[in-house]
């Protein structure tokens, strides 16, 4: 079984509700945390766990609203880390990654300096290891196989969608993306689709055409519904609600997905959890 928690279901606009993007998926004993918008240590906190906890950091694409948090996720990790044996943060991502890392460790360097100087059983900076794809199997231990494909998000490239599977369950993470026939490719099949959406619908309708822009490289409620339509899967996840997902307006987002997929829907607020079981699918809520 794979669990998969909608840490953060918002967008690049604050919302008191709603963190930044950001889903943890549970695979065996393992945590992979997608992604890392802002607030993601507060939901994992949540939830019972944070960031020493993480197997791995995958990032779908670089927009800051997706990497907030990156920093929290490093230095928390290293200072609340205390097994001398733990390994360093892997982090996967496209390529860049490992430009934004660094910069980031640059970035909080006074405050490592600090550490470093105040603790002494801290001798150096936090431990990081990246790794830069855009296809491929990316990771392969204890039972647990993640592959990455190219995504479409353009302008903004390169961005990368992963599928996890783990004992015959799977779930592929989109990301932010239009249909695009590699993602179709890596979601075929899969136990569940977790998709970013936007409501063109509505998002049409603003004056500010910079706000409009955001449409073009996005995929409607139907558009991911369409993708998990062709891609057979079983459950499609929805997130990253552009603009906000208002109270009472579920069932109105959920039967626009309905409209192309004829499976189960899941959508709702922070820390709501799915469970994909291998052809077996229940859900529950936190
Ligand atoms: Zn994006
Ligand atoms: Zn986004």
């Amino acid at each position: 079984m794979i669990e998969v928690t909608l840490l953060g279901t918002g967008s690049p606009i604050p919302d008191p509700e709603r963190a930044g993007p950001s889903t943890l998926v549970r695979a065996s004993d393992q945590m992979f945390l997608i992604d890392c918008g802002r607030g993601v240590l507060q939901r994992l906190a949540a939830v019972g766990s944070g960031a020493n906890q993480l197997s791995a950091l995958l990032l779908t694409h670089l927009h800051s609203d997706h990497i907030a948090d990156l920093g929290d996720v490093i230095i928390t990790r290293w200072v609340s880390t205390f097994a001398p044996d733990t390994p360093p943060l892997q982090i996967i991502g496209p390529p860049g990654t490992a430009d934004v890392v660094e910069a980031t460790l640059r970035a909080f360097g006074h405050d490592i300096g600090y550490r470093i100087a105040h603790h002494a059983d801290l001798n150096g900076p936090p431990q990081v290891e990246v790794h830069e794809y855009t296809d491929g199997v990316v990771w392969d231990r204890g039972g647990v196989r993640i592959r990455v494909a190219p995504t479409d998000h353009r302008p903004v490239t390169p961005t990368i969608a992963f599928r996890i599977e783990h004992s015959g369950a799977s779930v592929v993470a989109a990301g932010d993306t239009v249909p695009c026939r590699s993602l179709d490719a890596l979601a075929d099949g899969a136990g569940a689709l977790i998709h970013t959406v936007i409501r063109k619908d509505l998002i049409d309708l603003l004056p500010q055409q910079r706000i409009r822009d955001i449409c073009g490289y996005h995929s409607s409620v139907q558009e991911a519904a369409a993708t998990a339509t062709r891609a057979g899967v079983g459950i499609l996840i929805l997130t990253h609600y552009v603009p906000a997902m208002a109270p009472g307006t579920e069932d109105q987002w959920r039967a626009l997905a309905a409209s192309v997929f004829d499976r189960q829907i899941e959508l709702g607020d922070d820390l709501h959890r799915v469970q994909v079981h291998p052809g077996v699918c229940t859900r529950s809520r936190s």
